[in-house]
């Protein structure tokens, strides 16, 4: 008899029968799909889903997902029919700026390992002879992209899971989620209890329902969005038998939002081109489930498609003689960043959700969520898609549904990596924000968090620039959320004294009897120093994957200040503290601010404040002691994520304006500036400090992230310690490396594709220009074959800008500045 965990499903759409195909594969024969709906056109989205399967995507997870779908949708099929249709993929541009974007995403392309390329209208025209190629001026055209038929591959699917043991239970409504002593003991139905050890809400729109029965928030709006169906177009006529149902490439007129796929003789259009429609649960249809009545599906609003028809016949010109046959507006879900929703309640043990889950990433998902079940862990690294991503003022309502709207806005528009939202803004300020807008800030958003990128104050300097400091123009799109004044930003950091707003940086503190336990356990470094000492160590998975990089400063024997990386650093501590109540951790970013006071001067303005002891002697390099600045309480920790002497100064929020206002006053004479995270940036890269989730992920281990020096192997076992025994510098086969743009000028900014001898050989992770060294830095995943001044080209719109790979860091590599 079975002995792997009894689980229960609530959902049968293309996740749920995704994930119940994953699961028995892996040999989890005890599971059970539940769902409202009956079997197998449930009413869900997949139930009508056009299926468009286009793979190219700015994050490697996604397209790691939909990659997957395509590899697993082509070899299903149902009594001979096919559940993936390899038609390709076309995208078209009818202005120059979306040609230049399909090249930017040509470029992810090639970074993912997927097969595209940018062709000329004629081209497209071939592909796709409905095209007008005098409207366009080319397309990116991906082969591997093609039609997936959701609803016939959910039957593949449970067919194969239940022939795996699985069972599939329709009509069947989940009405509660049953649990004790903090565990997931199984789902209440409209037919009894179904006992289970683990459950998976995988009930895609409706999972905010679902998650309330757990007590879990689950940040999704569902929204309406309207798909059409022509009647006959002329030019299709006879082309496809009922089985091929189509064989003209999916299309995308991004510039109007609009999409089209073949079906038969008819074309369905689907339209992001219209207001959007939130969607109450309590007022969806409740009808009798048919193909054309479910309750996903609303009325079509014909006033909303009016210009999407005008659009679709001057791209499409043999749509003129033809007409709309049908159309609906479909719900589905989307989410504040728009990545899906992925992980496990942190009140109730074994409750899950996979949700906000488009058809495109259902299989990759669905591997994902089986591989974190039965093996604790997801080879794709997820932290984009982790549902614990949110701060918790991003959680409410307001904010999920103003930033859910605007992301159904923004699906299709060519969007800057730097380009903050635009509402809701001011969510989270520090305690200096009052000093910052005084002085000019120019402020970014990211996590709720107002952050300053620079400072206009600070634009006298840029005529005081020294010649070497002087930066080239930039490209418009690079030179997009940039100003020069960082350039003066970072040459003041280099020779006289900067303060920076570090207070966004999440902050925990674990405390208790059994917190140096528990940081031992789950970190790479040693930890057991003396009070006073600061480590920079890393968190890992169980296979040795980076799941963090934290800093940890030991301020009492059992009280420790965790810099950290987001919320998922602190719903791991939490999940792994144990639950004896020895261990305390708590959340206090809010409650605190802090200041990097960083530069040559930084030791000369601070021993103005202070009696303390601020000499080398006195607090030396990664040591930490609480101080007072000017009667300010502080807690000094001497680090520098700029490379340059000087402290993080952390003091209470309510003290936080004082202490700016005493470092700015007293750094007067010293050439102080207010300085932001343009600046921060190109002096982190400089010096070859490593941001998490953008350089390394759980994908990599310490070694290939040139991080192997916070790992202190002989510290005994910790979470990762068997997966790394055997890896050092030498074993590895890839490499986080530092390029140098060979043309001193060309700034990139992350994603792009790095070529070898003309070939995809890795990808940027984080860009910058490197003030102090004038020229572009790149950093990039390589091949560890890649060695010192190998010539390589990053792939930049379609360009090819040289660089080569560099000894890092490339600023004080003997460590004399920040030491001094
Ligand atoms: C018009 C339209 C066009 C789209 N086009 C595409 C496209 O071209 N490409 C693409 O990739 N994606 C597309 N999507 C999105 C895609 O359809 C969805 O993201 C996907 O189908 C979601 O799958 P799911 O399994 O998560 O959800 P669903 O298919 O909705 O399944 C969730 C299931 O949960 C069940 N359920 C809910 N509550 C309960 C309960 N209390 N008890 C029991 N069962 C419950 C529901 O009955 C439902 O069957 C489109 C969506 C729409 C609306």
């Amino acid at each position: 008899m079975s002995t792997t965990p009894r689980v229960v499903i609530i959902g049968a759409g293309i996740v749920g029968a995704n994930l119940a195909d994953e699961l028995t594969a892996r040999g989890w024969d005890r599971v059970t799909v539940v769902d409202q709906g009956p079997l197998p056109l449930t009413g869900g989205s997949t139930s009508h889903a056009p299926g468009l399967v286009f793979q190219t995507n700015s994050a490697k997870t996604m397209t790691e997902f939909a990659r997957y779908t395509v590899e697993k949708f082509i070899s299903l099929d149902v009594d001979g029919a096919w559940c993936f249709n390899q038609v390709g993929g076309l995208e078209v541009a009818t202005t120059p700026e979306r040609l230049a974007e399909l090249h930017r995403r040509q470029g992810w392309d090639a970074s993912w390992g997927i097969e595209a390329a940018v062709l000329s209208p004629a081209e497209c025209a071939r592909l796709h002879p409905l095209v007008d190629p005098g409207r366009i001026l080319g397309g990116l055209h991906v082969p591997t992209d093609g039609l997936a038929k959701a609803s016939r591959a959910v039957v593949a699917l449970a067919r194969r899971a239940a022939a795996r043991g699985a069972r599939f239970q329709g009509s069947t409504r989940v009405t509660g989620i049953e649990q004790a002593a903090g565990r997931v003991t199984g789902v209440r139905t409209s037919g009894g209890v179904i006992p289970a050890d683990i459950v998976v809400s995988c009930a895609g729109f409706w999972g905010p329902a679902i998650g309330a029965m757990a007590g879990m928030p689950v940040p999704l709006l569902p929204l309406a969005h309207q798909f059409a169906w022509t009647g006959q177009v002329a030019e299709l006529a006879g082309r496809n038998d009922e089985l091929t149902e189509a064989r003209l490439p999916i299309l995308r007129h991004q510039d109007q939002d609009l999409y089209y796929r073949e079906k038969g003789d008819r074309l369905g259009i689907g339209s992001y081109a219209h207001r959007p429609m939130p969607v109450e649960l309590s007022d969806l249809p409740q009808n009798e489930i048919s193909e054309t009545s479910m309750p996903s599906m609303l009325p079509f609003t014909e006033e909303d498609f009016a210009g999407v028809w005008e659009q679709s016949k001057l791209l499409l010109p043999s749509l003129r003689s033809a007409k709309i046959d049908s159309g609906f507006n479909g719900i589905f879900s989307f989410t504040p960043d728009g990545s899906p929703l992925i992980g496990e309640s942190p009140e109730v043990a074994g409750f899950w959700i996979a949700e906000a889950v488009w058809v495109t990433h259902s299989a990759g998902v669905a591997r994902s969520v089986a591989q974190l079940l039965t093996e604790g862990r997801s080879e794709v690294d997820l932290h984009g898609c982790d549902v614990h991503r949110f701060e918790e003022v991003q959680l409410s309502k307001e904010y999920v549904r103003e930033t859910s709207q605007q992301n159904f806005v923004e699906v299709y528009d060519i969007l800057h990596p730097l380009q903050p939202r635009l509402a809701p803004r001011g969510l989270r300020v520090s305690p200096f924000h009052a000093r910052q807008e005084a002085l000019g800030a120019v402020f970014l958003e990211a996590a709720g968090w107002e952050r300053p990128h620079w400072y206009e104050a600070n634009a006298p300097l840029v005529s005081q620039l020294p010649p070497e400091w002087v930066p080239p123009e930039r490209d418009p799109w690079a030179g997009q959320f940039w100003s020069p004044i960082a350039a003066a930003e970072a040459w003041r950091t280099r020779t006289a004294v900067a303060m920076y707003d570090m207070t966004p940086l999440k902050r925990l503190e674990v405390s208790g009897p059994g917190a140096l336990d528990l940081l031992q356990r789950v970190t790479t470094g040693q930890l057991d120093k003396s009070v006073g000492s600061v480590t920079y160590t890393l968190a890992l998975d169980e296979a040795g994957g980076i799941r963090s990089d934290l800093t940890v400063a030991r301020l009492g024997g059992q009280l420790f200040q965790v810099g950290a990386n987001g919320p998922l650093d602190h719903d791991y501590l939490c999940r792994q503290a144990p639950s004896d109540g020895s261990v305390e951790i708590r959340d206090i970013t809010g409650g605190t601010c802090c200041i990097g006071l960083w530069g040559p001067r930084a030791r000369d303005l601070v021993q103005s404040l202070t009696d303390d002891d601020f000499s080398n002697d006195g607090l030396k390099y990664f040591r930490a002691k609480r101080a007072r600045l000017g009667g300010v309480p502080v807690t000094a920790m001497r680090l520098s994520y700029v490379g340059e002497l000087g402290w993080e100064i952390y003091t209470a929020a309510d003290t936080g304006q004082r202490l700016w206002d005493l470092l700015w006053a007293a750094g007067q004479d010293l050439g102080v500036i207010a300085a932001g995270r343009a600046a921060f940036n190109s002096l982190r890269l400089e010096k070859g400090y490593r941001s998490w989730g953008q350089d390394m992920t759980t994908e990599h281990n310490p070694y290939e992230a040139g991080l192997g020096f916070a790992v202190r192997k002989q510290k005994g076992a910790f979470v990762g310690s068997a997966a790394i025994a055997g890896v050092d510098d030498g074993t590895v086969r890839r490499r986080l490396s530092c390029l140098t743009i060979d043309d001193g000028r060309s700034v990139v900014l992350g994603n792009e594709p790095v070529y070898i001898d003309g070939r995809p050989a890795g990808y940027v992770t984080s860009a910058a220009f490197g003030h102090t060294v004038g020229r572009p830095i790149a950093y990039a995943w390589l091949p560890a074959s890649a060695g010192l001044g190998t010539r390589v080209e990053i792939g930049f719109f379609g360009r090819r800008i040289p660089a080569t790979v560099a000894a890092e860091p490339l600023v004080d590599p003997e460590m004399t500045r920040i030491r001094g």
